[in-house]
């Protein structure tokens, strides 16, 4: 270890200069990088940490001028920094990264007798375990403006759902009333249609915000692939002929409708643009299938049971082997920039798969392409009562009485002139509690029991449980925002209860009502020996 300090002869008794040799020799050992400069700038000492850092020798540094061998070398802000700390007194203590040796130093100058020291001290471990931090907190305060923006979002879909729902029923109402050739009659369509369209995107904005819009519960898949081809037909090109086979109207799975719909839709989005000039054929079938064993492994990753399959075929350019293999990776696209994502396929085989369903394709170019999506379909008894597909029952109501519980006014309004326009006998409360309280001492009559499911204090299907310890017997309709698994199996379980989606209340809530009073013909009254009304 290379010396600056002359060693004392024998017999010398100098203890302060001893003193200062030993000190000397100390820092050595201290792995922060040490400089002492005097007042002249003259570099007294460095220690061998300080060596290390600036890259020189202390043979080269020792006695020469700071600011003719190394400014600049220990950082861009040291030598404003020293040079305050030497002309002021004060110590200066700051933190800078230091670009040449890839660290962060925290800089410690302190005037002192001889001149400044200085004490250079690597906290690059500590500096990038905050910025991690930083960074962490940063990504968790976006994460959760991103959470509350969602639980935002859905309530503001929710509130517009009702309010599009007011707007849609009132145009429906004042369509019955218009007479045929009435030239009011194409505005108030106009109304209509445009309120569905606002209706649907709300639909999704709700979906989103309840999670990952992975929201499964069973759903015949036929009336969804019907729901998405409807959505289709806006975007299609006209030269596109459509042709649809839609069987397996037993078929039910367990599926997150948004996303069958995604898959639709994104298949016959790669079909028509497959299409030269955008002309040719589009053909979409569902069915029911078997698999038996060695059919399934070789369609793969599938258990031999009953599937439903979904086939879309195109008479479009087809594909080469190659791109069939890439097909599902993501951002593979063939169509120019700003045309195809590449993502497309990559979603679709995600949404297939998390169905516990898989795809198959078979292309050849020139000679178009189908493909084949498979999903592994479900018992259809336990399939909620599907009320797109209710036969219209065109008997109005003759004074039947029918309560009906909504805390929304705008709805509780609206349906209340709906089914009194349909013939019932109506009775609304905005209160499930005093609803309650009415049935259980009798001061109401009820034959039919409606009610909205997400109210404050009791929901829907708590009141129908309550409301069946006064009327056991009593049918009962709940309308909600969304139908989770959770709420069809309670109904499935009470028997005699409908679930219906609250924004079809205007279109189906009267027939269903009509249904409910003859007695739902999938109900579980039979099962259970009771009869219905
Ligand atoms: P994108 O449509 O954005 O390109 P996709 O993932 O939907 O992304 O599709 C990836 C690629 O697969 C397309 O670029 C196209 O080359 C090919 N492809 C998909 N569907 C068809 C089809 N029906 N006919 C021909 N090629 C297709
Ligand atoms: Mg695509």
């Amino acid at each position: 270890m290379p010396r600056q300090h002359s060693s004392h002869g024998p017999g010398a008794t100098a203890a302060p200069e001893e003193g200062v040799a030993l000190a000397g020799a100390a820092l050595d050992y201290v792995t922060d990088a040490v400089i002492l400069l005097r007042h002249d700038w003259a570099i007294e000492f460095v220690n061998v940490a300080f060596e290390r850092a600036s890259g020189r020798q202390r043979e080269a540094l020792i006695g020469r001028n700071y600011w003719t061998s190394l400014p600049g070398v220990m950082g861009e802000r040291f030598d404003a920094e020293a040079r305050a700390a030497m002309q002021l007194r004060t110590a200066h203590i700051y933190e800078e990264f230091n670009a040449r040796l890839s660290k962060w130093f925290e800089c410690r100058a302190f005037p002192c007798e001889q001149g400044l020291v200085v004490l250079f001290i690597d906290v690059t471990t500590r500096k990038a375990d905050e910025l991690t931090r930083v960074d962490l907190e940063e990504k968790l305060v976006r994460i959760q403006r991103m959470e509350s923006l969602g639980t935002l979002a859905g309530g503001v879909a929710h509130d517009f759902n009702n309010i599009l729902a007011a707007i849609l029923g009132h145009a429906g109402m004042m369509l019955d009333e218009l007479p045929p050739g009435s030239p009011l009659r194409s505005h108030m369509e106009q109304i209509k249609r445009a309120g569905d369209r606002a209706r649907e995107i709300v639909q999704r904005i709700l979906a989103y915000a309840r999670g990952s819009g992975h929201e499964l519960s069973k759903h015949r898949l036929r009336p969804l692939v019907e729901d998405s081809l409807g959505l289709l037909r806006s975007t299609l090109p006209a030269s596109v002929r459509l042709t649809v086979d839609l069987h397996g109207n037993d078929c039910v799975a367990t599926v997150d409708p948004a996303e069958v719909q995604q898959v639709v839709l994104n298949l016959c989005t790669n079909a028509w643009q497959a299409m030269p000039g955008g002309h040719g054929h589009l053909h979409v079938g569902l069915r029911a299938v078997q698999f038996d064993a060695p059919h399934a492994c070789a369609i793969g990753r599938v258990a031999p049971t009953r599937y439903a399959e979904l086939s879309v075929r195109d008479d479009g350019h087809g594909m080469a082997p190659e791109v069939v293999e890439r097909l599902f990776e993501p951002f593979f696209t063939t169509k120019p920039r700003g045309q195809g994502t590449g993502l497309g396929l990559h979603i679709v085989n995600g949404i297939v798969h998390a169905h516990g369903g898989a795809i198959d394709v078979r292309s050849e170019p020139g000679a178009g392409t189908v493909f084949l999506v498979y999903l592994p379909v479900v018992s259809d008894e336990a399939a909620p009562l599907d009320t797109s597909t209710l036969a219209k029952v065109a008997d109005p109501g003759e004074g039947e009485h029918v309560v009906y519980v909504d805390d929304d006014p705008i709805v509780l309004m609206m349906v209340e002139a709906l089914l009194k326009k349909a013939g019932y006998d109506v009775r609304t409360y905005a209160e499930p509690g005093a609803c309650l309280e009415d049935i259980e001492q009798g001061r109401v009559p009820v034959q039919l029991l409606i009610t909205d499911f997400n109210m404050p204090g009791m929901n829907g299907l708590e009141l129908a449980v309550a409301v069946r310890e006064t009327l056991p017997r009593v049918p009962v309709i709940i309308t909600t925002g969304y139908i989770g698994d959770e709420l069809s199996d309670a109904a499935d379980r009470m028997g005699g209860v409908a679930v219906l989606q609250k924004e079809r209340s205007f279109e189906e809530l009267a027939e269903l009502a009509a249904l409910a009073l003859r007695g739902f013909p999938e109900s579980r009254f039979l099962d259970t020996g009771l009869s219905p009304l």
